[in-house]
């Protein structure tokens, strides 16, 4: 494998693409290509009821259009099911996989009291089932299938957020890698792509930060090395709010009518400390510009040139 940087963007296509996954596009295209590294695409497009085709091939596009390009064929997670079986035998083998049964209301009703999220951590009801137990079960009812984590803290050192720990039992616990209807977990799938990518450099957003122990610990009981991890600030709209499906005039239909491809590119990179200034700008310029110390840790804003005179 070779040493270079390897970065990736890895949108779910569950709605059209918007100016936050743009922006996490850019800083990681960025981070790559000032570093002479590698860039790959993939479409995260598991849950395939939710994601339909068109949507993935509107992201390719939207992309394309911005001027992004990418070094290999972008790959879509709904076509590597077997891969994912391969990798859940593999922890299954290592004893690590048990079979959950619990419903959606068993797991809300035994619920721990959480620390702060809307992370539930599973009271581990199904762990002690002896196989005969699972086996009378799974007649009636498909199981998930659930990682078992040890009481141990994970701890990483974030690209803009320095030291990340979280304990693994306490604060997340035991968690799904399939589905009961089948479908493979988020979790299991990028770090399975990410490891046979060669990807070694993951920028995504904060919105992400506290699945990385997670994520960290499938990977080095898979054997996999771990990637540098930079979890990129939330962008906001010029008023300081969570960008939302119901902003029309920041749909990128909308956008592209607008604006040229180099102008929102400016005003992304101006947001995120990139560009010292509001003005159209080119990824190849942005490349020779980027530099992670100008990437702060606090939220972005958009400017407000984007929504005014509309
Ligand atoms: N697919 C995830 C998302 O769109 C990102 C996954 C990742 O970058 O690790 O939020």
């Amino acid at each position: 494998m070779s040493d270079r940087v390897t970065g990736r963007f890895a949108p779910t296509p569950s709605g059209r693409l918007h100016l936050g996954n743009l922006l996490c596009c850019l800083l990681a295209y960025l981070s790559v290509r000032s570093q002479d590294g590698r860039f790959l695409l993939r479409i995260e497009d598991l849950d395939v009821p939710r994601c339909p085709h068109r949507l993935s091939l509107q992201a390719i596009e939207d992309l394309s259009w911005f001027g992004f390009r990418w070094d290999e064929e972008p790959l879509f997670q709904s076509e590597r099911s077997a891969i994912y079986q391969q990798h859940l035998e593999q922890l299954q083998k290592q004893g690590l996989i048990y079979p959950c049964f619990c419903t959606r209301a068993q797991l809300m009703a035994s619920a721990a009291p959480n620390l702060g999220d809307t992370q539930v951590v599973y009271q581990r009801t199904c762990a002690t089932l002896t196989p005969e137990e699972a086996e009378q079960l799974a007649q009636t009812r498909r199981p998930a299938m659930r990682l078992r984590v040890p009481d141990e803290v994970v701890t990483f050192t974030d690209g803009l957020y320095g030291v990340q720990s979280e304990n693994l039992a306490k604060d997340c616990g035991d968690f799904i890698l399939r589905r009961s209807d089948g479908l493979f977990g988020y979790q299991l799938a990028v770090v399975v792509d990410d490891a046979l990518s060669g990807v070694n450099e993951v920028v995504r957003g904060r919105d992400i930060l506290s699945a990385t122990p997670r994520q960290i610990y499938l990977l080095k009981k898979l054997g996999y090395p771990l990637p540098r991890y930079v979890h990129i600030p939330l962008l906001m709209d010029a008023d300081g709010r969570r960008l939302a499906k119901r902003d029309k005039d920041l749909d990128l239909t909308a956008l592209s009518r607008r604006f040229t491809a180099e102008e929102l590119l400016g005003k992304l990179a101006f947001s995120s400390g990139i560009l010292p200034e509001e003005r159209p700008s080119s990824l190849e310029e942005l490349t020779r510009l980027f530099d992670w110390q100008k990437v702060k840790q606090e939220d972005m804003r958009l400017p407000r040139s984007l929504t005014k005179d509309i």
